[in-house]
């Protein structure tokens, strides 16, 4: 199994070493090549068919380069056709309906001002327990349809979820050194094949 990370822009790196902590293989996502080659295939062609993260950065640049870089409708149609993606923090906006629309959910952006522009907490994630978390500049889910679980919140704000294929976080559990909800991406990739 190998895992392609979207290495467009922000913190892909410290994805790569989370799932190489856990034996996988990964790839990155440079360019539309790196995407054709590595994922966009078909799961009975049985190679290439990958899973993508898309990591943290900045959401604004993020989209700008997948649209210049001819990534945007290729990556949404792999998405929609049941390919397992994880978003984290601008990971999750870029997955929201005003960016890929891909997932029912609306994030807001930068959502816990100044003061609280970085900052750590501990929460109950569902199916794993407390976990660590690590917000910078980050956003929450602020609206969810009908077929979204939400995993975990934090002041009454929802910070992870899924639904189908997809897994997001609003915090950066890749700058932590609990590898437990990369496992969670790494099985439910397992169990979607
Ligand atoms: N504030 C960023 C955005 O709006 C997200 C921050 C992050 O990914 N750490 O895109």
């Amino acid at each position: 199994m190998k895992i392609a990370i979207l290495a467009l822009q922000g913190a892909f790196a410290e994805h790569e070493q989370m799932f190489r902590k856990l034996g996988t293989e990964t790839t990155l996502i440079r360019n539309l090549d790196d995407f054709n080659s590595n994922v966009n295939k078909s799961p009975s062609s049985g190679v290439g068919w990958s899973r993508v993260v898309i990591p943290g950065g900045e959401s604004t640049a993020m989209m700008r380069i997948m649209k210049d870089l001819g990534l945007f409708a290729p990556l949404r149609q792999a998405i929609l056709g049941g390919m397992p993606v994880f978003g984290t923090c601008a990971g999750l906006i870029m997955l929201d309906k005003a960016h890929l629309d891909v997932m029912d959910i609306k994030a807001k952006r930068n959502a816990y001002g100044r003061q609280l522009g970085s900052f750590n907490a501990k929460a109950d994630f569902k199916g794993i327990g407390e976990v660590p978390m690590t917000f910078i500049r980050a956003p929450y889910i602020m609206e969810a349809g009908p077929e979204v679980e939400i995993l975990a919140s934090v002041d009454g704000k929802a910070v992870a979820a899924r639904q189908k294929n997809m897994l997001v976080t609003a915090f950066h559990p890749e700058l932590t050194d609990d590898t437990r909800i990369h496992q969670m991406f790494v099985d439910m990739v397992a169990n979607s094949r």
